[in-house]
């Protein structure tokens, strides 16, 4: 088998927003054992991120910016650039969530959501895409959920931006029809990352349950299959989304979600 086959990623860069935990790690962790080079970013403890990524052979780097802050993502955009080259590969993944009715729900924390969730992406994708077209290739992701699709009690910010993003992902598709540059949404059902296992905490709480109760409770009714998606299952979705195969997928989404939204 040549290089090409086992590592077809091999010189593409890669940027994956809010990849030091959960899904972004997963695709950064994927595109990495195809070959990409990867641009972490996100919060918390990247040590453990970047030490997993490197010892898969390939460059990487972490930039920590905000995704509420366009000034902070075109930093990011530059940086990522001048260090491991043109992005080729760019991962929308970035994301929160807060759970409360509409009427109780703080303002500032749709702003947040709004801004993390939808416009991130917005900015990463108005200094990226151009970049991709003058080279000729460039593919964008962007991680929706199936609240792109459907909607859940209290997460009114959340289902806005996915439906939104999911909007944002057609329009810039069909912009770019004529290019090597296909924009496309990957819609997970539940996945046990730690922006789940925090509405697990809190339905075990509330209701006196065990994580292993709680967890069944929250997949009960939206995920048929019982079973949480998991991030590696979405990082080879992303893979072959980079891949010669998916080149007339263009503002598509495509659902992994244990039959959610086939209800
Ligand atoms: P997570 O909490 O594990 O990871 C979120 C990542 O985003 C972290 O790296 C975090 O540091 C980063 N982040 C948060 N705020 C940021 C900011 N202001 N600037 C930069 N980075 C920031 O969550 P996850 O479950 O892996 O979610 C990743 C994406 O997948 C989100 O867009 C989420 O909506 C989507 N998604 C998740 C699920 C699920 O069940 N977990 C389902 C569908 C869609």
């Amino acid at each position: 088998m040549t290089e090409r086959t086992l590592r077809p990623l091999a010189g593409r860069t890669a940027l994956v927003t809010g990849s030091t935990s959960g899904i972004g790690l997963g695709i950064a962790t994927a595109l990495a054992q195809a070959g990409a080079n990867i641009v972490l970013n996100g919060f918390g403890d990247v040590s453990e991120a970047v030490a997993a990524i490197e010892c898969l052979g390939v460059e990487v780097m972490y930039q920590g910016a905000d995704m509420t802050r366009p000034d902070e993502i075109a930093n990011m955009m530059g940086e990522a650039a001048s260090t491991l080259g043109p992005i080729d590969i760019l991962v929308n993944n970035a994301g929160i969530q807060f759970v409360a009715n509409v009427d109780e729900f703080p303002v500032e924390k749709w702003d947040e959501i709004i801004a993390i969730n939808l416009s991130s992406s917005f900015h990463t994708m108005r200094l990226g895409i151009p970049v991709m077209r003058e080279r000729g290739w460039g593919r964008v992701i962007n991680i929706a959920s199936v609240h792109g699709f459907v909607g859940s009690v209290g997460k009114s910010a959340y289902v806005a931006a996915k439906h939104g993003i999911i909007g944002l992902t057609k329009v810039a598709a069909l912009e770019n029809a004529h290019a090597g540059v296909t924009v496309n949404a990957i819609c997970p059902g539940f996945v046990l990352t730690p922006l789940v296992q925090r509405q697990v905490d809190a339905l075990a709480q509330r209701e006196a349950l065990t994580q292993s109760e709680a967890q069944a409770r929250l997949l009960v009714g939206k995920q048929p299959s019982g079973q949480f998606v998991r991030p590696e299952q979405i990082g080879r979705t992303a893979v072959f989304l980079c891949s010669d195969a998916a080149t007339e997928m263009r503002g598509s989404t495509i659902q992994i979600d244990g039959g959610w939204t086939a209800q």
